[in-house]
């Protein structure tokens, strides 16, 4: 049995076959390997501990993990949405964590509230606009962009994604189903193109002056006005009076049949540590969960805002009637 395990291990991972040492963290990471990587390498650098991961989408982590049951090599998991953090949570994969520094360094609304996986970045999805086509007074809410007056101008990204996904499910959650329904049927309505694949599409959509607005998460608007200074999109928050900007994590958690959940539970709590939060945040243009770490530079220029501070657990709980509603609504 020992040895299978490690035989599975080892083709698993694609590494030589090791024995289990005691220090060591194996991570299933739906976060890409550059993002990960470099904190990965300071936490062994400071504790001598051995991290060693594979990275893939979070749908198909989540299936092997199912599949390997208490086989699995896997001691963390880090996946990208609420959504899918609370899938996993649901589908019994991650074990409770009741930990003081976790809990002091995570605020509660970015946290599951039984502790089986905690936010370890923040991420806004906003309205972005076209400059020469908008003026930013012209925008309020992500309601307001079901308003006729948007008719021709909206440009979304495909329903499929979980974080439309999540979104629609913050507005079930603010509004009830019916009138969540309405301002869905309202942006369809608007759609200036079928919806995009990804964010960035959107954004190039956007600059291209083939629609006037979009919703994206800021990090894609951040890569993209890297690669193009003149860009001539801007970022709005909406929502500053009543809800606030719409916002969901990355985040982690400890396997529920994790073979060093003690160490897992150590690394976990690094990562909530201002040291791996600035890194963990910066390496994705991205906002640290930890409310004691400022943003890097280049997030803090788009300005400070408002954000919703509805449990991001609720876009988990209602992410099947939110694909339900999306469906009825004819958002493709
Ligand atoms: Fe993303």
């Amino acid at each position: 049995m020992r040895k299978l395990m490690t035989l599975m291990l080892a083709g698993a991972l694609a590494m030589p076959v090791a024995t289990v040492a005691a220090d060591e963290v194996v991570v299933y990471s739906a976060r890409k390997e550059h993002l990960i990587k470099p904190l990965f390498d300071k936490y062994t650098e400071q504790t001598g501990v051995n991290i060693r991961y594979i990275t893939d989408k979070a749908g198909p982590l989540l299936q092997r993990l199912k599949a390997e049951g208490k086989r699995t090599p896997a001691d963390m998991l880090i996946t990208v949405d609420a959504g899918n953090l609370w899938t996993a949570a649901n589908a019994g994969v991650l074990a409770n964590i009741d930990s003081k520094v976790l809990a002091a360094n995570i605020p509660a609304n970015l946290r599951d509230p039984e502790g089986r996986w905690y936010g370890l970045s923040v991420r806004a999805r906003t309205i972005a606009y076209n400059t020469d086509r908008v003026k930013p007074s012209e925008l309020t809410t992500y309601e307001d962009l079901a308003d006729p007056k948007w008719e021709g101008r909206v440009c979304l990204r495909t329903s499929k994604k979980v974080y439309n996904q999540s979104l629609v499910a913050t507005l079930i959650a603010r509004h009830g189903e019916d009138k969540a329904e309405q301002i869905v049927k309202g942006w369809v309505a608007n759609l200036a193109a079928p919806p995009f694949s990804n964010d960035t599409k959107a954004l190039q959509a956007v600059a291209a002056g083939k629609c006037d607005v979009t919703i994206v998460n800021t990090y894609y608007y951040g890569r993209l006005a890297k690669k193009q200074p003149d860009l001539n999109v801007k970022l709005f928050w909406p929502n500053q009076k009543t809800s606030g900007v719409h916002v969901n994590v990355s985040g982690a958690g400890v396997t529920a049949h994790a073979k060093h959940p003690a160490a897992a539970q150590r690394l976990l709590e690094w990562l909530s540590s201002p040291q791996a939060q600035q890194m963990f945040g910066a390496l994705n243009m991205e906002y640290p969960a930890n409310p004691a770490v400022a943003p890097d530079a280049a997030v803090q220029a788009w300005g400070a805002f408002k954000a919703d501070d509805l449990n991001v657990s609720e876009a988990g709980r209602l992410q099947a009637t939110a694909i339900k509603l999306m469906d009825r609504a004819g958002y493709r």
